[in-house]
């Protein structure tokens, strides 16, 4: 009797760490996140148990008024609270009224009937607090969403776009996640040319995972990079770039603001990343790159800020806790994006003393100085500049164009069409 109950719990234990390894998406069931909720009242269905989905409740206040209540996330530096997305269907004729809190974003966006996602109106938003939605007969269902959203399968079913249309971009595992989720890097260099004189850079996003600027920066950045443009044949021919489109890959598919499934925040493990298998991963992708032959110059790490910033901005590390030629680098880098794009002028420049461990900023700088210029991007949800319009994902798609323009500028290369003749450095 004894040997058989072992037996058998011996085999269950076998079993079920393979298919949880092999099948890392049928992760537990909603009723183990509460921000994963499915909801029929007054016969509209409320779902936000989907890809980084998030919606904690959703009650009845009157006829086709409904209060919302938006996950807030506990960590262990304590809590965040912002990101919401959920859909709603059966909403054809009617106007409803949402009660939600969505202050750190005065216009959240929709989609209607599997549409393109939009800003809403300040008619839809009136109030930080208050959405009014008027549906026409012909639109079924709608999906609202904090700010323009990327979950996990979408960001990379769009990187694997991008990539599978240029010959000289590749994709690799490089680990997986706390929950087993995959992670990817995508490296984008002319095979065609030889990488004598080529600069590798790194760019990350999505650390923190309500913050989707990121994602549309990086896009854009990915985008120009593999075209089949003057611009994008360039950039291959004079980098190497390793751009890891996802770090926090389970809290974006949870549909989270900030922290990870553990409740840590990825950003400030890079010091020790031992709790923490995403950052270990993009560490050890680091490392390797820094003992190669051609080492990171430049590490992007793309951030969004809450609040209500006129410009996006560069956290540029100063001295005591950096070289002030290092400082001098970093500025460099951040006049270089100012003179590639009308939509950043450096109106809002932050500074700050660099942690002595905690970042990627602080990794690099510690262990090779001024050979790494690491720098934070942190986007907004607000106004745009130059015409003050309400910035949107494709106004971030442009910026990311516009940071691999910079690197020109950066590295003081030639303008594009008047390099030296090709043959000069390729490979026969
Ligand atoms: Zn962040």
């Amino acid at each position: 009797m004894r040997v058989n109950i072992f037996t058998s719990v011996l085999l269950i234990l076998l079993l079920i760490p393979m298919s949880v390894a092999e099948e890392p998406d049928s992760l537990p069931a909603s009723e183990t996140y509460p921000e994963k909720i499915v909801k029929t009242l007054q016969g509209i269905t409320f779902d936000s148990d989907y890809d980084n989905g998030s919606l904690q409740d959703v009650i009845e206040a009157g006829e086709n008024v409904f209060n919302c209540t938006i996950y807030t996330e506990q960590g262990e530096l304590g809590s965040s609270i912002y990101w919401f997305r959920f859909k709603m269907t059966s909403v054809a004729g009617r106007i409803i009224t949402l009660n939600i809190y969505h202050s750190q974003n005065p216009l959240p966006v929709i989609r209607v009937n599997d549409g393109g996602w939009r800003r809403m109106t300040d008619a839809e938003a009136p109030s930080l607090s208050k959405l009014v939605l008027s549906f026409a007969a012909d639109e079924d269902h709608a999906e609202l969403a904090f700010f323009f959203p990327s979950g996990y399968d979408e960001t990379y079913q769009q990187v694997g776009d991008l990539v599978r249309r240029c010959d000289m971009a590749s994709t690799e595992s490089i680990g997986l996640s706390y929950m087993g989720r995959s992670m990817w890097m995508a490296t984008i260099t002319d095979s065609h040319v030889a990488d004598t004189n080529k600069h590798r850079i790194w760019m990350h996003s999505r650390t923190h995972a309500g913050e989707a600027t990121g994602t549309h920066v990086m896009l854009g950045f990915l985008n120009l990079v593999t075209s089949n443009s003057p611009a994008g044949r360039y950039m291959r021919r004079h980098f190497i770039f390793n751009i890891v489109p996802l770090l926090n890959v389970d809290g974006v598919y949870l549909g989270y603001t900030r922290w990870d499934s553990q409740g840590i925040d990825p950003e400030q493990q890079w010091g020790n990343p031992s709790r923490i298998p995403e950052t270990a991963n993009l560490r050890a992708k680091v490392d390797e790159f820094m003992d190669g032959s051609h080492p990171i110059e430049v590490a992007l790490n793309l951030h969004s800020t809450y609040i209500n910033y006129a410009d996006t901005f560069f956290y540029k590390h100063v001295y005591s806790s950096v070289t002030t030629a290092f400082e001098a680098i970093e500025q460099r880098y951040i006049d270089a994006l100012d003179h590639a794009t009308p939509l950043f002028d450096n109106l809002n420049p932050q500074t700050s003393q660099l942690h002595p461990y905690c970042y990627i900023e602080s990794y690099f700088w510690n262990n090779w100085g001024e050979s790494v210029m690491a720098m934070t991007h942190e986007g907004h949800f607000f106004h745009r500049l130059p015409d003050n319009l309400w910035i949107t994902n494709e106004d971030y798609k442009d910026i990311g164009a516009a940071m691999a323009m910079a690197l020109i500028e950066y590295f003081n290369l030639p303008p594009i069409g008047e390099e030296s003749p090709p043959t000069s450095w390729m490979i026969y």
